[in-house]
């Protein structure tokens, strides 16, 4: 059984020396084999040197296979990060977890226990959320909407650290896009899946990549890649309006017609300056909000249809253990 470790770096150098150590003591209790797949997304730090000068460490082990150190020519994201690793990956199960030590390594051996039970998916999930209120807050709402309008949903605690089984891998590796979302792809290739809690340590060395921002985005990149769900209530909010505009229209119609015929005094006339331009600009950002909705959806048939690669490799460093073949 050989096991791959994946995690992406960007500007992680303070993080490096700790998270190989805390590596290297769980690695040595296990039989399994194990290689690590260490990708830095286009950090401008050492990040790189101090993987290769710190790696050395894990030739001792009698059950090393790798360290591949895979330098991306600048950041490509997270998720392109994670994929790249996966793609690179020929363990019988592969380990996802971030690299600045949020992800405790002590934690593996659980994960990987309950992945011996038969599941193709273990997610962790953290006890609790520790950004900060407005983008927790931000979190709860994001997937209070993704569980409505996606039906295969994961829970709101549930992050990226987890185990993969081989199955899933070649699932991963077999699909044609080249943009995606990790979390929900494995959520959606996953045949039976298990989350298990644990703690997720602060951040202490290094700053978070995330800026509220930065979330939103991640958060709409999230729901386009899987639904066409807001083009669908753009649909309906458009018939919606279709049918009351038509009422509206014949009670003007008809208020007309009381007042020519000397009915009722024409109201319409009387109706407010105020309310009317409210309406039109209601409308002017209700349309420029449908054209961004769909103009994210053409954004994204316009980067799979360049058919670019993923991510641009600059150089892959291989650190060569005991084990490997
Ligand atoms: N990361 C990356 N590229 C990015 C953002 C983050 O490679 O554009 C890496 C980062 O180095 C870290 C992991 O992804 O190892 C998680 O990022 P971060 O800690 O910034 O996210 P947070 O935990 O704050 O959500
Ligand atoms: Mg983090």
């Amino acid at each position: 059984m050989k096991i791959s470790i994946i995690f992406p770096m960007y500007n992680e150098a303070d993080c490096v020396e700790e998270l190989l150590l805390r590596l290297y003591k769980i690695l040595q209790t296990r039989q399994e084999s194990f290689e690590i797949i260490a990708i830095d997304n286009g950090s401008s730090d050492d990040t790189a040197a101090r993987l290769k000068s710190h790696g050395v460490i894990f030739e001792k082990l009698e059950n090393f296979s790798s360290l591949k150190i895979v330098q991306l020519i600048r950041n490509f994201g997270y998720d392109s990060a994670v994929i790249t690793g996966i793609e690179h990956s020929s363990g019988d199960k592969a380990i996802i977890m971030d690299g600045d030590l949020q992800d405790p390594p002590e934690v593996i051996p659980h994960f990987l226990a309950k992945s011996y039970e038969g599941y193709d998916v273990v997610y962790g999930k953290r006890e609790k959320r520790t950004e900060g209120f407005f983008i927790s807050l931000f979190i709860k709402v994001y997937y209070f909407i993704w569980s409505r309008i996606y039906s295969k949903t994961f829970p709101d605690k549930a992050g990226n650290f987890g185990v993969i089984d081989r199955n899933v891998i070649d699932l991963i590796k077999a699909l044609p896009e080249r943009e995606m979302y990790f979390r929900g792809i494995r959520a959606w290739v996953a045949n039976n899946s298990i989350g298990l809690v644990y703690a997720r340590n602060q951040r202490t060395k290094g700053k978070t990549k995330f800026s509220f921002l930065k979330y939103v985005i991640y958060g709409i990149n999230g729901i386009t890649s899987f639904t066409v769900f807001p083009i669908r209530a753009i649909t309906v909010t458009g018939i919606l309006g279709i049918c009351f505009s038509f009422f509206l229209s014949l009670t003007i119609i008809f208020s007309k017609i009381q007042s020519f015929f000397g009915v009722t005094q024409d109201s319409i006339r009387a109706s407010g300056w105020s309310s009317l331009t409210l309406l039109v600009l209601v409308s002017i950002s209700l349309n420029l909000f449908c054209l961004g909705v769909i103009g994210e959806y053409v954004g994204k048939i316009y980067a799979e249809v360049k058919g670019r690669p993923r991510v641009v490799v600059r150089k892959t460093d291989c650190i060569k253990g005991r084990k490997s073949n």
